[in-house]
């Protein structure tokens, strides 16, 4: 999967079509050079919504093109306004593209960080709408990922991880790293590791391995957040898992933060499958905790059978030493709207001084935090947390 989503990559990136030729001749030293980029992306949101557009028109007869693009758009925007909340994010991402040295831009990078840019600034700048960098960045994320096509409601915390994978891939066309400057930052901001620990429940030797995250998805088994997540880190469920000491074949599973992310994404489960293969929207309320409390165990915790000698490197180094953190939320994206088929994402992003901002389509209103915790408890989908302290 992962050799086929490189190898379209690569066809994305060294194609011989006209647009991907054009890419490549771009290099950001001058305004000259810049002004040849939002000529590029002006023709590519073009070309992407005559595309749209044809495929809408396929598909409805072509009343209502206009107005799902403006829904898809919208929905979009909803995604990337809660991430552009991470504002030191976008602000490491800026710098690195503005001082890459390689010839080669990405579309959907560079209008990622445009958009970032035009978050607070009129609508026109320099000639290029936030329409039309939106578009292209659709176009430029349907290239990788087909499924992100107008002709559906797209699923906003799809897209929005979609959006991280997308930009740590070109980070890594673009030579970001792990470790080392220039260092990558969606891994540094948004990727963290928790470890699972499986205990035998009939001899109780333990198997022990750390995996990579870059959100939680969290069942709404509580009636507020916290709950819900502290459910996930230390309750133990019960699994099917062939014991390599004794046989035994049921054990106990259990998660910990290994390392703890600087941003944090939290999914709630709101949308369940049925039975019946339909997807029902959940209503029940959850409070939204505006501050959280994580424990970190970056410890091994002596595992009867090993871990691989790379996993064992990895459990050496970590970012952080066993303490709790503090996050602070600063953005809530909800699904507004009774099933998933109908209705819309918006978004709730904290700025300065503790005032927050709606995104709701094209309209943009002030609201407080308060008001955030206590409008969106039943329909807030994702949330986004920043870590403010380590302790
Ligand atoms: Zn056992």
């Amino acid at each position: 999967m992962r050799k086929e989503k490189e190898e379209r990559k690569e066809m994305t990136l060294h194609g011989q079509d006209r647009k991907e030729q054009k890419k490549e001749m771009i290099q950001f030293k001058s305004e000259d050079e810049m002004a040849k980029l939002m000529e590029v992306l002006m023709e590519l949101a073009f070309s992407s919504y005559m595309e749209y557009k044809k495929r809408i028109v396929c598909l409805t007869g072509g009343s209502v093109a206009g107005c799902l693009i403006l829904e898809t758009t919208a929905n979009v925007n909803a995604s990337l306004q809660c991430l552009f909340t991470a504002e030191s994010f976008c602000g490491e991402l800026s710098y690195l593209l503005d001082n890459s040295v390689h010839k080669l831009e990405d579309t959907f990078l560079r209008c990622f960080v445009e958009l970032s840019r035009l978050r607070k600034s009129s609508e026109v700048q320099g000639g290029i709408s936030k329409d039309s960098l939106l578009l292209a960045l659709i176009e430029s994320a349907t290239d990788i990922n087909p499924e992100f096509t107008i002709s559906q409601q797209n699923d906003a915390h799809e897209f929005l991880c979609h959006c991280l994978t997308q930009m740590e891939e070109s980070g890594r066309w673009l030579g970001w790293q792990e470790d080392v400057d220039p260092r990558c930052p969606v891994r540094a901001n948004f990727k963290f590791k928790m470890r699972n620990i499986i205990t035998c429940s009939s001899c109780g030797s333990r198997q022990n391995k750390v995996e990579v995250f870059n959100h939680i998805s969290l069942p709404l088994v509580h009636n507020s957040v916290d709950q819900c997540l502290y459910d996930i880190v230390n309750n133990p469920t019960v699994l099917e898992s062939k014991c390599k000491m004794c046989g035994g074949e049921c054990a106990n599973s259990r998660w910990t933060f290994h390392t703890l992310p600087r941003f944090l994404i939290l999914q709630l489960n709101r949308f369940k499958v049925t039975e019946y293969y339909t997807v029902v929207k959940l209503h029940m309320p959850v409070e939204i905790k505006p501050e959280l409390q994580i424990n970190c165990h970056p410890e091994s915790d002596t595992p009867e059978i090993e871990n691989s000698k790379a996993e064992a490197r990895e459990t050496d180094r970590n970012e952080l030493g066993g303490s709790a953190a503090t996050y602070r939320l600063i953005s809530v994206l909800s699904h507004v709207g009774s099933t998933t088929l109908c209705g819309h994402y918006l978004s709730d992003c904290s700025s300065s001084s503790h005032q927050w901002m709606t995104y709701n389509d094209q309209r943009v209103t002030l609201t407080t935090e308060m008001d955030v915790l206590k409008m969106r408890s039943t329909s807030a989908y994702v949330l986004l947390y920043e870590r403010v302290s380590t302790g």
